[in-house]
């Protein structure tokens, strides 16, 4: 099992005492990479941190819709699963998208299909209107 680490502090918390702050406190779970930068979120947060928008923009080139030409660095960070149903802040779960298409796919999920286009890389592709919701 691996020891917690207080932020505040810097000191090493042994299993025993990360399970009894889990009981008794708000835990916000933090995946770091190599150099400390936070990369998942999980639900505590909405927003892409300042590290995932890096590593967002040297994973995209354009808003991740198919056919979408505007620019990753200029596009809004969506959510792949959406956040106001469950979806995660996690770097893995996270793209560009341009404003049309991030409001678009949250008012009309049934429009977009997405598929995994390598590891952690997701794209959609968009119906139009005529696409009946699948049950
Ligand atoms: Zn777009």
């Amino acid at each position: 099992m691996v020891p917690g680490l207080l932020l505040a502090t810097g000191q090493v918390l042994p299993v025993t005492s990360v399970h009894r702050l889990a009981r008794t406190s708000t835990l916000m779970r933090i995946i770091m990479d190599a150099d400390g930068q936070v990369l998942d979120m999980g639900r505590k947060v909405r927003l892409a941190t300042p590290a995932q928008r890096r590593a967002i923009f040297a994973r995209y080139a354009t808003c991740w819709i198919d056919g979408c030409p505007l620019p990753a660095t200029l596009c809004q960070i969506d959510h792949a699963d959406n956040w106001s149903t469950g979806g995660l802040t996690d770097l893995k779960l996270l793209g560009p998208a341009c404003q049309f298409h991030n409001r678009d796919r949250y008012q009309h999920p049934h429009r977009y299909t997405r598929r995994q286009t390598g590891k952690d890389r997701w794209a959609f592709t968009y119906h139009g209107r005529t696409r009946r919701m699948q049950v």
